[in-house]
């Protein structure tokens, strides 16, 4: 089985400042090595400040600029970490689309969904700006927005938070990428909402032949999507292993807990 994302020996320190003229470094992900198989979703799990983010954001170089990185992330044969952000902008919604916590970080108060969903479509696909509107709408009803057509001239506050990480799902499958990051993507919303949006998330990725690297701190969640398991704790990868074994048996202490703190 080949790789579509091979993370070797990822380190990430971050800048906090200088103490008497030294510069003081934390260090968040502390040589995460993990692969990404093409058709497969892997998940990383792990209670809040792992590097479960941190390792995600430095894929795509989406660090603030007091980070620091080491290693290799490998994706089609070239090192995303010495890539250009020339090239890397190229790379960004295309092939590799991200999916966060909050759709309201990436989503963009001052434009419709219509505007919003057709730019990477024109930028990336080469669509006129009719045709993006009607993939836009298409987009809209794949993911569930009843009345698409209408909802196209919505902006993002006038819709629900369940709506609007819809949309943010519809602009991350715009281009139809290789890989899908999503952090936490139903952490924000109500708990019944949750359910439809994991729904979602699971009928797109049995639909469409796309990788994903999905994040969560809740390990049930995540026995439903994907097929293998990295569990990271403090910087750090205790345990990985395809889903049914981190279930089944799970090696490392830290997993064992994880599974016994289920609901
Ligand atoms: P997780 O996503 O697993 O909850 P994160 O990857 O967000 O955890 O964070 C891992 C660690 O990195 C935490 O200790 C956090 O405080 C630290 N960290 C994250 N961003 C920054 C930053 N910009 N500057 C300094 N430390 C950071
Ligand atoms: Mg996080």
């Amino acid at each position: 089985m080949s790789s579509l994302l091979s993370i070797q020996d990822l380190k990430v320190a971050f800048r906090t400042g200088k103490v008497d003229g030294v510069q003081q470094r934390a260090l968040a992900v502390k040589g995460v090595s993990f692969d990404i198989p093409e058709n497969s979703t892997v998940a990383l799990v792990g209670e809040s400040g792992s590097g479960k983010s941190v390792t995600a954001m430095s894929i795509l170089n989406l660090l603030p600029d007091n980070a620091e990185r080491s290693g290799q992330i490998l994706f089609q044969g070239r090192d995303l970490l010495t890539t250009p952000l020339r090239q890397l902008q190229g790379i960004r919604g295309k092939d590799i689309a991200c999916v966060f916590q909050d759709p309201m970080s990436s989503l963009n108060p001052v434009f419709t969904v219509a505007q919003q969903l057709s730019e990477p479509l024109i930028k990336h696909l080469g669509l006129t700006p009719r045709q993006a509107l009607a993939r836009a709408e298409e987009l809209l009803n794949e993911v569930g927005i009843p009345e698409p057509k209408r909802r196209l001239h919505a902006y993002p506050h006038e819709m629900s938070g369940g709506q609007q990480q819809r949309v943010m799902i519809a602009m991350a499958l715009a281009c139809e990428p290789k890989l899908l990051i999503a952090d936490e993507p139903t952490t924000a919303l109500d708990v019944t909402i949750q359910r439809q949006v994991m729904d979602l998330m699971r009928k797109l990725k049995d639909k469409m032949r796309m990788s994903m690297l999905f994040i969560s701190h809740d390990l049930g969640v995540v026995g439903e999507i994907s097929d293998h398991v990295v569990v990271m704790r403090h910087g750090e990868i205790r345990e990985k292993a395809p889903v049914a074994d981190i279930f089944k048996a799970p090696q490392d202490a830290y997993t064992k807990a994880l599974l016994a703190c289920r609901p």
